[in-house]
């Protein structure tokens, strides 16, 4: 049993059932045995591969595209350049070698980052520490500025804990986490949610027996979403559906492969998809114009990956030009083996600001 199991056990034997938004809050961000707050969970020997750890190309398109958006923005003396989430520090330091090239932007920008994990928090602070601009540290969204900023989120969302209901004859019950005997197990809530039908998406009120329902807190996608409204611009980049939907999106990933959820707390990694429907509303009630979803691969590809790609081909290797084909596939491809199709790219920006890169061919279409 892992200390944070012990730790969840006893709770449920005094105050009862939890959440499943507790549970996974629980099994990441627990001060002592949480998931992300014990271990680097990146990489070939890790639990999972991101986007910026795949190749280099992601993270200096991304940070290209940010120099851009800066100069769509009003000039100013300073920009924060927000990270959530930033993991190994990866996706900021490609993001700031790439943009060193465009004149000005260096010398103009804040990094900021938001990091609840102390070890990945040394690992950025190794990563970028030679890198030439002002690094600032944040527990919180809510502790950033209030000020212009560029805000890019990479598989961010998908760790904010989710609720979920179960539908059953009479109606939706909320799903939480039980003790039975010796084992943890989902269990519902006694308590019918009523009216929960007429609250959800119209779609869903037919839902069958057994559907399951998700969905997050939605201060922080709102909080983000007024951020980007009155001063700047957000990226979100994650896997997830474009319109909410039905279903058990809960998954635990360990050393590259599916685990139970429920079984080791702590020890694996537990996300849900993001529902980029919520997203939007939440970015638009707060005031945002918003861009996208986009398939990862559609906006790689507008962004010039593929040239990217062959200009690092051009004097490689044999077998490092074939790596970077691999990985231009592993970004960009639909199915199974690629992110390409399974991940969205949303943004969130001022209503004034012009249309951001990689977003034209939409805002046409709404001109049209
Ligand atoms: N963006 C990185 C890492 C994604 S994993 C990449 O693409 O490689 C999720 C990241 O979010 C980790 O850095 C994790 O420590 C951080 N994180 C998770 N929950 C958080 C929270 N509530 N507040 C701040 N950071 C959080």
């Amino acid at each position: 049993m892992t200390p944070l199991e012990a730790e969840i056990r006893a709770t449920i034997a005094t105050k009862g059932p939890m959440s499943v938004a507790e549970y996974m809050e629980l099994c990441l961000t627990h001060p002592e045995h949480g998931y992300y707050m014990t271990r680097d969970p990146f990489g070939a020997r890790g639990d999972f591969v991101t986007a910026p750890e795949v190749s280099q190309m992601f993270g200096e398109l991304i940070g290209l595209w940010a120099a851009a958006v800066w100069q769509l923005m009003p000039p100013r003396d300073a920009i924060n350049l927000v990270e959530l989430g930033p993991g190994r520090g990866t996706l900021m330091a490609d993001m700031l070698r790439a943009a060193s090239v465009v004149p000005g932007f260096h010398a103009a920008i804040r990094v900021h980052l938001v990091e609840t994990s102390p070890i990945l928090r040394q690992h950025q602070e190794q990563v970028l520490s030679g890198c030439g601009v002002p690094v600032h540290w944040h527990d919180d969204v809510m502790d950033l500025p209030w000020a212009p900023l560029i805000i890019i989120a990479n598989e961010f969302f998908d760790a904010v804990p989710v609720h979920q209901a179960v539908k059953v004859a009479g109606g939706w019950h909320q799903r939480r986490v039980a003790l039975d005997g010796d084992h943890l197990v989902f269990a519902l809530h006694p308590e019918l949610m009523w009216r929960l039908d007429e609250a959800l998406p119209p779609g869903m009120r037919a839902a069958p027996i057994g559907a399951v329902f998700e969905w997050r807190r939605d201060w922080l996608m709102r909080y983000v979403g007024r951020l980007a409204a009155w001063h700047g611009t957000a990226l979100a980049i994650d896997y997830g559906h474009v319109e909410s939907g039905i279903g058990d999106t809960l998954q635990a990933v360990s050393r590259h492969g599916f685990a139970d959820p429920l079984e080791a707390p702590g020890e694996a990694d537990l996300t849900a998809h993001v529902d980029f429907q919520a997203l939007r509303e939440a970015a638009a009630g707060e005031g945002a114009r918003v861009y996208g979803p986009l398939t990862q691969g559609e906006f790689l590809h507008r962004l010039g990956i593929e040239e990217r790609a062959r200009k690092l081909k051009a004097g490689a290797a044999t077998k490092q030009a074939e790596e970077i084909d691999a990985a231009l596939a592993r970004l960009t491809a639909a199915g199974p083996t690629g992110m390409g199709e399974l991940f969205k790219v949303m943004a969130f920006a001022h209503p004034r600001l012009a249309t951001l890169p990689g977003f034209e061919a939409e805002a046409m279409q709404w001109a049209g």
